[in-house]
């Protein structure tokens, strides 16, 4: 027996040791090499149908004259032939013929079958698949030999897809949280009531893009946008209706941006910024005129505004070199421009005033 124990245990080592990805091709290699030393002509492995109706080809290896003929009806029977025993074995045509139904034998009468063996890889009641060895005529022999690396390949071979199982189910895991954490990165980056970048996201890009500005020696602008009266607006319409406005004007917004570099974030309650790299002031001041009119077109109405309708101030400031010691120094003369817009009446752009 230690013949055969060792190429059970060479031809597991291979399957144990197989890349996903050529799984199968090594375990048709190892059913193969198991026919080739039992004598068979013909080797076939079936395995459940993804709607566990039945039975379909994994691996078929056959040899010589074996006809287009299927066996595979016969070998749907045999998980309730095999109920209690593990392994059948036929030692002749003329044994089948006790064994099988006319239709079956009728199957096998056409084939160069001598003898053949079936086992049912079953494990915790589940059937994994089914493993038929035929051999040629004249061989009707079923040695002990023969018999024990029948039982030792059909383990093995029961083994080895409850492991291809196992793996396929922890890839399909890792996809999943793959997709999950890819989801959860983009839910934490955004606002949820405007879709816009979030202040998580405004945080992590300033700083990238100031750096970057530094050390290209590229303009940067920013721009700090503000709801006009957006207390007044709650009190007047209710906090709802609040909200839909603020997706509208979110919405506006990010209809006035334009390149694809550019920014756009919901950083408070009502309060928006826009990073601009590549900008200087002039042109951040165009863009900042643009939003403003952008929202001042959607014409929603405001009985609580200077405009009577949704407005937004806008506050515009450029990064200077040597004199802008880091983002927040420009945020800040961002945020003065914008108190001045505020001051000079709402609905309007102001820029940096320099002593
Ligand atoms: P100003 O023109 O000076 O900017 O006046 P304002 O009323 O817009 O400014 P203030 O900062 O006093 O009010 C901002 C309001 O925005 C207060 C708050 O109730 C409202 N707000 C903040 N976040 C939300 C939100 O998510 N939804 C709604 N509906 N309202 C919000
Ligand atoms: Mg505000
Ligand atoms: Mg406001």
């Amino acid at each position: 027996l230690t013949e055969v124990q060792q190429l059970v245990l060479s031809l597991s080592n291979r399957l144990i040791h197989a890349p996903h990805a050529s799984f199968a091709t090594t375990q048709k290699e190892c059913l193969q090499e198991v026919a080739n030393r039992l004598g068979a002509n013909h080797a076939l492995w079936l395995v459940p149908t993804d709607d566990n109706d039945g039975f379909c080809i994994h691996a078929d290896w056959r040899e010589g004259e074996w006809g287009p003929t299927s066996v595979e009806p016969l070998l749907a029977q045999v998980p309730q032939r095999l109920e209690r025993e593990e392994l059948l074995f036929f030692y002749s045509q003329a044994e089948m013929g006790r064994s099988l139904t006319a239709d079956e034998l009728h199957l096998f009468a056409s084939q160069p079958v001598g003898a053949c063996a079936m086992a049912l890889l079953r494990s915790d009641d589940e059937d994994y698949g089914i493993l038929f060895v035929g051999k040629p005529l004249g061989r009707g022999e079923w040695p002990t030999e023969d018999r024990a690396l029948m039982a030792m390949a059909a383990q093995m071979l029961l083994h080895s897809v409850r492991h291809q199982h196992q793996v396929e189910h922890i890839l399909a895991t890792q996809e999943a949280l793959r997709a999950l954490n890819q989801q959860l990165e983009a839910l934490s980056m955004h606002d949820a009531l405007t879709g816009l970048a979030n202040r998580r996201h405004f945080d992590l890009v300033k700083i990238d893009e100031f750096q970057r500005a530094l050390r290209n020696r590229q303009p940067l602008s920013v721009l700090v946008c503000d709801i006009d009266r957006f207390k007044e607006y709650n009190d007047l319409y209710g906090h709802s209706q609040g909200d839909n406005c603020l997706r509208s004007v979110a919405w506006a917004m990010d209809s006035s941006i334009v390149r694809s570099g550019d920014t756009l974030a919901r950083i408070g309650g009502e309060e928006f910024a826009v990073l601009l790299p590549g900008t200087g002031e002039a042109a951040a001041r165009q863009v900042a005129e643009r939003i403003r009119e952008a929202v001042f077109a959607l014409d929603l109405e405001h009985e609580g505004a200077d405009a009577r309708r949704v407005t937004v101030s806008i506050g515009v400031a450029q990064m200077r070199f040597g004199k802008t010691p880091n983002f927040d120094a420009l945020f800040d003369a961002a945020d003065q421009a914008l108190y001045r817009a505020k001051q000079g009446g709402r609905n309007r752009v102001e820029g940096q005033v320099f002593s």
